[in-house]
């Protein structure tokens, strides 16, 4: 078993590290530090809550020379929360050492930024498109980046981001290390990802660690049930934190109102408010006094709320990844989570995608889909006609039962330019 001591670490990070309670690394930590130690580009793909962040973060604060001021890391994530959260695990890997990291981004006065650029950062999270407002109006220096993360890069890719990422890279026009870090890297996209990068080396724990610690259920119903059926779930599995996952913003806003009447503790999260909205309610949520989160998918990446226990999928759309970004909110670093999807008709064939995706058969919470005419269900699986085996706090009572097989044809919104429809300058 590595030690962080094997890995050749300083011993200021070393200290934090054991304050921080990282005992030893994670797979995903011991696989890639070495190689990133030896300036190789890298694409890493590992589950979601298996700890990339601290995978990338550790070898550049080793690296770092703190006694100068210029940006030596350049960290690109997808949203705004994603890169304070990321900022936040840097700024307490490299405390001891005395590494300044900082995050850039849209929404937040670009002066306060600036100013605090000046006083100099050696790692820098950005968003793309407010970096690339600062690279245009020649605010950053990146002539000194030695490392280049691109965290959730798929999701950049698919948001509408290949060109400023492009741009950015075109930036750095001196020999740097590139890394790229996810839970999933569809090949299109993986494609374009190589094209940047030197000769990388490639680490996949995906296949190897199906997360065993997330129970993923299921529940039958009709569109017009969706509503009450997410009520009783939530009522059956009790959860101590949940996030609830719509497809858009008007949904979004719907399903919180409804479940204020039944339960306290509840707001929203979109890209459509401000930012300062954003944060204060990103906030609540991570210190609990927020308990039923719903939100698009601006919190289905990369965003680490340990207390998550449940996730709720209000619907499903039909990008099989999004899923297996949105059950990564919950059992985080090998804690217990429960994940309760409600399917309709129309997104069986999603479904699924899903479970060849995660690997299982479904648990069905209710009555599992029927038959199709000549043939099976595509989604055959254990019904469960009871509650749902004890979740984290699991619930005593029966799971709602699944309703008539819905006749319903009209698809919804598909995902827009970005996960929320709205650039993450
Ligand atoms: P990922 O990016 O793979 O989804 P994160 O980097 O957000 O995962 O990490 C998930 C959680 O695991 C975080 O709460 C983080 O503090 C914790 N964590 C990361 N590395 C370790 C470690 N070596 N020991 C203990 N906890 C860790
Ligand atoms: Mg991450």
């Amino acid at each position: 078993m590595t030690t962080f001591a094997d890995l050749g670490l300083d011993e200021a990070i070393l200290k934090a590290l054991d304050k921080m309670g990282y005992k030893e690394p994670s797979a995903i930590q011991a696989e890639t530090i070495p190689i990133i130690q030896q300036k190789r580009d890298l694409i890493a793909l590992a589950q979601t809550g298996s700890g990339k962040t601290a995978a990338c973060a550790i070898p550049i604060c080793n690296r770092v020379d703190a006694t100068r001021t210029e940006v030596q890391a350049l960290i690109i994530v997808p949203t705004r929360e994603l890169a304070l959260q990321y900022a936040t695990e840097v700024q307490k890997i490299g405390h001891d050492k005395k590494v300044k990291a900082f995050a850039i981004y849209g929404g937040e006065d670009a002066t306060m930024q600036q100013s605090k650029l000046r006083h100099g950062v050696q790692v820098l999270v950005a968003t793309p498109g407010r970096l690339i407002d600062f690279i245009y109006s020649r605010q950053i220096d990146l002539t000194h980046v030695e490392t280049l993360v691109l965290d959730e890069a798929d999701e950049m890719l698919s948001m509408g981001f290949a060109e400023d990422l492009e741009f950015i890279i075109q930036c750095l026009i001196h020999e740097h290390q590139t890394l790229l870090f996810s839970a999933t890297m569809p090949p299109q996209i993986r494609k374009i990802a190589l094209h940047h990068m030197r000769d990388p080396a490639e680490i996949s724990l995906i296949s190897k660690q199906v997360p065993k610690n997330i129970e993923h259920h299921f529940l039958y119903c009709h569109h017009h049930q969706r509503e009450a059926a997410l009520v009783k779930t939530i009522q059956d599995t009790d959860p101590k934190q949940a996030i609830v996952f719509c497809h858009s913003r008007i949904e979004v806003e719907r399903v919180c109102r409804g479940l204020k009447r039944d339960f306290d503790g509840v707001d929203y999260l979109h890209a459509g408010l401000t930012q300062d909205v954003r944060t204060i309610i990103t906030s609540k949520f991570r210190s609990g006094r927020v308990r039923l989160l719903v939100a698009t998918d601006v919190a289905s990446r990369g965003l680490d709320f340990s207390g998550v226990t449940h996730v709720f999928i209000y619907h499903l759309g039909d990008d099989p990844d999004i899923y297996v970004h949105r059950s990564g909110r919950t059992g985080r670093f090998d804690r217990a989570g429960m994940v309760v999807t409600l399917v309709t008709d129309r997104e069986l064939s999603t479904l699924k995608q899903v479970l060849h995706k995660i690997q299982r058969e479904p648990i069905w919470i209710g009555e599992p889909p029927k038959p199709r005419e000549g043939g099976h269900s595509e989604t055959e699986g254990k019904p469960r006609r009871g509650p749902p085996r004890g979740g984290p706090r699991g619930g005593s009572r029966g799971g709602p039962r699944g309703g008539p097989r819905g006749g319903q044809t009209s698809r919804g919104p598909r995902r827009g330019p970005t996960s929320d429809g709205q650039p993450a300058s």
